[in-house]
């Protein structure tokens, strides 16, 4: 990694540049995963680079649909396991949820260095590396699957996930919760919950909700899920956005 000063003034998002970049040289990211990586942080910016309120709320309603679940599975991608590989194991150990990997540039050899990244950190069984079963209505391989993981969940953490998928666990019934730093993505306006957030403040600010309401009654999380509604806190992201941007103007 090149040497990157402290003191730079964008430190982490040269740092975090670094990371995607290393981690495509390694055969973790695609390199589309790039492209992806800087609309996430074109919004990042406009946001503050900071867990904004509504994103607090949107992480306890998602911690408290985990713990609700009978079978939550939190999806990884190439970028997520770059990223947040550390985070989505420890999360899973803590709820306790499955850990699934789900790519839409899917190569044999890519799947098992996630899942070599993710044993690295601690995870036990990583799902999706021998799928058996699909998504219906998907025409590529993120429909890929197994039965014991995504595809019987009832509960679905989606970091940086792409429009059609989301809609296709919708369709399944399934809960879906979404980490997406675009507010306008068909992901985010889909989810049952979206965390409009950088997956690596995300990820660590649901651990922190799982903390708080771990020992909950089932009907106090149930409580949660009732009042949330995700379009009204869509609306408070983009008029935070808006202010933002005009106190800027
Ligand atoms: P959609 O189909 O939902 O409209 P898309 O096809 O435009 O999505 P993709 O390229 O599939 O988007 O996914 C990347 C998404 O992930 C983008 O919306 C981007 O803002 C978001 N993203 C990228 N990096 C991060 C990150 N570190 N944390 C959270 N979100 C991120």
């Amino acid at each position: 990694m090149n040497k990157i000063p402290k003191s730079h003034p964008r430190y982490l998002s040269l740092v975090t540049r670094e990371q995607i970049s290393k981690g495509m040289k390694q055969g973790v990211v695609h390199e589309t995963g790039l492209i992806a990586h800087g609309r996430g942080e074109a919004f990042d910016y406009l946001l503050g680079e900071t867990t904004i309120l509504p994103t607090n709320k949107a992480a306890k309603a998602a911690a408290a649909a985990l713990l609700a679940g009978n079978n939550p599975v939190i999806s990884v991608n190439g970028n997520v396991a770059v990223l947040a590989a550390n985070s989505c194991v420890k999360l899973a150990n803590l709820i306790p949820a499955k850990l699934e990997i789900n790519l839409f540039h899917r190569t044999q050899m890519r799947v098992n260095k996630i899942a070599v990244l993710l044993q690295t950190h601690g995870a036990n069984t990583v799902y999706g590396v021998h799928p058996n079963a699909k998504i219906p209505g998907l025409d590529h391989d993120r429909a890929l699957c197994e039965k014991e993981g995504i595809f019987t969940a009832d509960v679905v953490l989606i970091p940086l996930e792409d429009g059609d998928r989301c809609q296709a666990l919708q369709k399944m019934g399934k809960m879906v919760i979404a980490i997406d730093l675009n507010p306008l993505s068909r992901t985010a306006q889909a989810a049952t919950i979206t965390i409009v957030d950088n997956v690596t403040r995300a990820l660590p600010q649901i651990e922190h909700w799982v903390k708080e309401l771990k020992g909950k009654k089932q009907s106090e999380l149930e409580k949660i899920l009732k009042t949330w509604d995700n379009s009204k806190n869509l609306s408070s992201v983009m008029s935070f956005l808006s202010k933002r941007l005009n106190s800027l103007s």
